[in-house]
């Protein structure tokens, strides 16, 4: 997950890392109050600056300076409601304006294919970082076993070719910046530009923090998600702990494994060639153990999306085997009835593997309405994607 610039800040402020005194605005007039309290506060300029999931605001018109609280409220009419990059800004961020004497760059990231971290850092800040010539800047290796205190902090701002008048404030934010890295299982934290004000401090002034997801579940980083943005089925599917994509075909795909899900989209993507497009509506694997509350939890989630037409059962049974999947179906449609929402369009079924003669068997006796089976994945494929182009 990708934090706000705000956010970023936020966090770097819990962990000491100084940054520049501001809050969030979603409206013209919450920014001018905003600015006006700054104003008050001593700032001579505020700086309003788009809130998107995106580089570039800077070139984009999406940051912006301004004199007087009136200047600061024209400034987020303009840019709340600007498209950046596709990413349309719903905030901006109202700051004491800073008078920078330099820009620097400076990141934490994972370097993959030396399977270790990378500190960057270059004089040359403010800018995109691919810009910077490669002599201009440091590309640091560091052990997650000996980690970044403060000496070495300053090796890398050193490195960085930074003046010795900014040594000692940079080596302390990226001590603190290794802090938030490590402790919040982030896979990126850059600061682009760290700056030199004409004062002689050194500040965060930009921040980007990307999260591990994977370790969502020794973080508290719920608050940082962005409602907003959310597919509305992804949060319910993620609700349910079910693993859903939201695709824009018309063929709903449930299947365990995301092995198998995943050459199920290319087979009915293939098949739906012939029945004028028909496409994979959606990601959605259902794991190992299918149970019945899984299945009906699935098929309820695929079938809330009113873009899906038919949906495409792809099962290959291994230790959960296909008769425990076929009555998983069967006690799917019960549940489903009980809960007022009744299967409503065709079913096409493939069971193969463990068990697949006993799995076919329970469904067929079963005989649900709408429900047909079909044996190879590759006709089932062409069944469902006839079925959706002909609803
Ligand atoms: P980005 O373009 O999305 O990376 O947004 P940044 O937050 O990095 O801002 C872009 C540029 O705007 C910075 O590199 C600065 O040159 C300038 N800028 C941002 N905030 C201030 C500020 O408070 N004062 C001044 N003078 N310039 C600023
Ligand atoms: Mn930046």
């Amino acid at each position: 997950m990708d934090l706000f610039e705000h956010q970023a800040k936020e966090l770097f402020a819990e962990y000491g890392v100084p940054v520049p005194t501001g809050k969030v605005a979603h409206t013209p007039e919450e920014a001018r109050a905003i600015a006006a309290e700054l104003f008050a506060a001593g700032s001579s300029k505020v700086v309003v600056k788009a809130q998107v999931k995106t580089g570039g605001r800077g070139k984009a018109g999406g940051v912006k300076l301004a004199d007087s609280a009136d200047e600061a409220q024209a400034l987020a009419g303009q840019i709340l409601g600007m498209d950046i990059k596709g990413h349309t800004v719903h905030k901006v961020l109202v700051e004491e304006g800073s008078a920078i004497a330099q820009e620097y760059y400076f990141s934490f990231l994972l370097d993959r294919a030396n399977r270790t971290f990378l500190s960057i850092c270059s004089v040359e800040g403010g800018v995109e970082i691919e810009e910077v010539p490669h002599d201009r800047l440091a590309m640091v290796q560091l052990s997650p076993l000996d980690g970044v205190d403060r000496v070495r902090a300053r090796e890398i701002a050193e490195q960085g070719r930074l003046p010795e008048e900014a040594l000692d404030g940079a080596a302390e934010i990226i001590e603190r910046l290794w802090a938030v890295f490590t402790d919040e299982d982030a896979s990126l934290v850059e600061v682009n530009p760290m700056i030199l004000t004409a004062g002689g401090e050194v500040k965060a002034l930009d921040g980007k923090v990307t999260l591990d997801d994977n370790a969502a579940f020794r973080q508290e980083h719920d608050k940082y998600e962005d409602k907003s943005a959310a597919d509305p089925l992804e949060a319910a599917a993620k609700a349910k702990d079910l693993n859903y994509v939201k695709l824009d075909g018309s063929v709903g795909i449930i299947g365990n494994g995301a092995g198998l899900v995943m050459s199920t989209l290319d087979v009915v993507a293939y098949a739906g060639e012939e029945f004028g497009g028909q496409k994979p509506a959606n990601f959605l694997d259902i794991g190992g153990g299918a149970s019945a509350e899984v299945m009906a939890n699935g098929l309820e989630i695929v079938l809330s999306d009113g873009d899906v037409k038919s949906v495409f059962v792809n099962v290959f049974g291994g230790i959960t085997a296909c008769d425990a999947v076929a009555n998983g179906i069967v006690s799917a449609y019960k549940l489903l009835a009980e809960r007022g929402e009744a299967v409503n369009r065709p079913l096409v079924v493939r069971l193969d593997g463990n068990n697949a003669d006993l799995g076919r068997k329970i469904l067929s006796d079963a005989a649900l309405d709408g429900v047909q089976q079909v044996d190879t994945m590759d006709d089932a494929a062409k069944r469902a994607a006839e079925l959706a182009a002909g609803a």
